[in-house]
């Protein structure tokens, strides 16, 4: 029985103050979260002190990029043993946006998912097809590609710990849901691939997250689905209501 996970990317959006303030508000409203793991990702700036302020509450702390190398001259970078120490257990790897702007390939995700498990970090790793390669029949080819690219060399101890995330682009931001019907299709496709890659015992236990539009009124009918494992948010996890909301949805 996989738990599921709910975890909120806030992008580029709370300050120190904004986001101490939300995290007192998720975890003050909604004190026991029952069986699911919830996890926030702050900006940066914040993820010292949301951590610090989160220590011994149920709530876990993820980055949202790495890079690569541990240290050294990588001006404006940060590293996984720096997120650690920080006080950070997760971080997202390769969400589209880093894709589409910042020049993210599977070739990066697959050194920062790697960059990850050498200093204890779980990633998230995200994978998802854009409307054109959906539309012109793509859609798997693209997934695997990033599935197979991204995960490549990991051991099966390793991928035991993972956590992908299903985000189609085109309903990233957009309101734009993927049915939960098309969701499930992708996420047992996804869990296929997992399966010729590490074997049915781990990949049974990899925690496979949907992402895009999720809010309180949709999660339910995504994360009861068998492959839907949780969510990853983005809009609705900046504000406590919706994101409790949807935290209630998976318990
Ligand atoms: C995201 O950016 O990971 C995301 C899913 O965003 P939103 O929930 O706003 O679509």
């Amino acid at each position: 029985m996989r738990t599921p996970v709910i975890a909120g990317n806030w992008k580029m959006n709370m300050t120190v103050s904004e986001a101490t303030e939300l995290v007192k508000k998720i975890f003050y409203g909604h004190r026991h979260p029952g069986n699911v793991e919830v996890i926030v990702a702050p900006p940066l700036t914040a993820l010292y002190k949301v951590a610090e302020v989160l220590r011994d509450s149920y709530i876990s702390v993820a980055a949202q990029n790495i890079y690569f190398e541990d240290k050294g001259a990588f001006t404006g970078e940060v590293s996984a043993p720096f997120i650690k120490e920080a006080g950070g257990d997760y971080v997202i790897i390769g969400h589209s946006e880093r894709r589409q702007y910042f020049g993210e390939t599977d070739e990066s995700v697959n050194l920062k998912t790697k960059a990850a498990y050498r200093h204890e970090l779980i990633p998230i790793v995200c994978v998802g097809e854009t409307l054109e390669e959906r539309e012109s029949g793509r859609l798997e080819s693209v997934i695997e590609q990033q599935v197979k690219g991204g995960l490549d060399g990991l051991t099966s101890s390793e991928a035991k710990d993972l956590i992908v995330a299903y985000e189609p682009v085109w309903a990233i931001g957009t309101g734009k849901t993927a049915t939960p019907d098309q969701a499930e299709e992708v996420h047992r496709f996804i869990r296929g691939i997992l399966i010729d890659l590490f074997g049915s015992d781990v990949s049974e236990n990899i925690r496979i997250l949907y992402g895009g539009s999720m809010k309180p009124s949709n999660a339910k009918d995504l994360i009861s689905l068998p492959n839907i494992d949780g969510g990853l948010i983005g809009g609705a996890a900046l504000l406590a209501e919706d994101f409790i909301g949807i935290i209630k949805s998976a318990t």
